[in-house]
């Protein structure tokens, strides 16, 4: 039986963004701590912060500083996330060159976010797209609750594909699908991935799963199989789901490198420092963490018999 895997993969590492945001504020020491040990794992890509208005995310208040004390590693590209234009201009000033910019599939999960429609927001991340390239920078749009809304429920295949493309319409160099609250499963990410494919072939795309439900590396298998060679994780799992408190919410970065590369798949990440970077951001958000890598060790780990 032949299986035909990418030889290959990239990981954005979205720890420091993505999962920190969602935990407790932690001090900026660690943030930089955090960064730093996660640009030594071999890790080609690290979402690092976001620059959103810290009276509403006091999470990423201090991005500008975090950003300015980590010690950034040649060899790896490092992307911010922005809100809007505003946000967008911070971080083109303060150096990078990969912006994230975010908009979601479903009405109603945009306007709680965000107080705007899908169009707006839109609207507004083509002029991101516009200001960026001149720039010399990149956009990936984002589309959220891709494969559902925590107030909608199911979002159609239709519509996702659609909010993703009016962007690659105005420019965007890449598109990124957001599993937000976990809604996922595999016949689900063939059919979004797949029509995605079949409408922009020529487009980079990026998949990030939470395993909220317990699909997430179920989904990147299916992802895998259908050429899908780009996918967001998160070290330890840091980060929970914003609408269930208490759930899991990013799939851990040390867990989907233990498994692709098991399958023949590289990474380029090294395991033991990924798992040791997980046991880092487990002590800085004092709280355990759900990856069960970091718990039991990579499967060639032996005891004493
Ligand atoms: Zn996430």
């Amino acid at each position: 039986m032949s299986w035909e895997l990418p030889d290959r993969i990239s990981v954005r590492e979205v720890g420091p963004r993505d999962g920190l945001q969602n935990e407790d504020p932690v001090p900026t020491d660690a943030k930089v701590a955090l960064l730093d040990a996660l640009s030594g794992t071999g890790v080609q890509r690290i979402e690092a912060v976001s620059f959103v208005r810290p009276s509403a995310i006091p999470q990423m208040a201090d991005a500008d500083e975090v950003w300015k004390r980590a010690a950034r590693a040649p060899s790896v590209r490092y992307s911010a996330l922005v809100p809007n234009l505003r946000g967008a201009l911070r971080a083109l000033d303060a150096g990078f060159t990969e912006l994230e910019a975010v908009v979601s599939a479903s009405q109603t999960h945009n306007r709680k976010n965000v107080n705007r429609s899908t169009g707006e927001s839109l609207d507004e991340i083509a002029e991101i797209i516009a200001v960026a390239h001149d720039r010399g920078a990149t956009v990936q749009v984002i589309v959220s609750t891709a494969w559902g809304c925590p107030y909608e429920g199911d979002v159609p295949v239709s519509r996702v594909v659609a909010v993703a493309g009016r962007a690659i319409a105005d420019g965007a160099d890449s598109a990124s699908f957001g599993d937000t609250t976990g809604m996922a499963t595999p016949t689900r990410v063939r059919a979004l991935a797949g029509a995605f494919r079949s409408a922009h072939p020529d487009t980079g795309l990026n998949l990030h799963f939470h395993n909220t439900r317990g699909t997430g590396l179920a989904n990147v298998l299916a992802a895998l199989e259908l050429g899908v060679a780009d996918f967001d994780a998160s070290v330890g799992g840091l980060g929970g789901c914003p609408y269930a408190p208490g759930a899991t919410g990013n799939i851990a970065t040390e867990e989907l490198v233990h498994m692709v590369e098991d399958m023949g798949v590289a990474t380029g990440i090294d395991l033991d420092a990924m798992i040791a970077a997980a046991a880092e951001a487990e002590g800085i958000v004092g709280r355990e963490l759900p990856s069960q890598v970091l718990r039991a060790g990579p499967r060639t780990r032996t005891i004493a018999p």
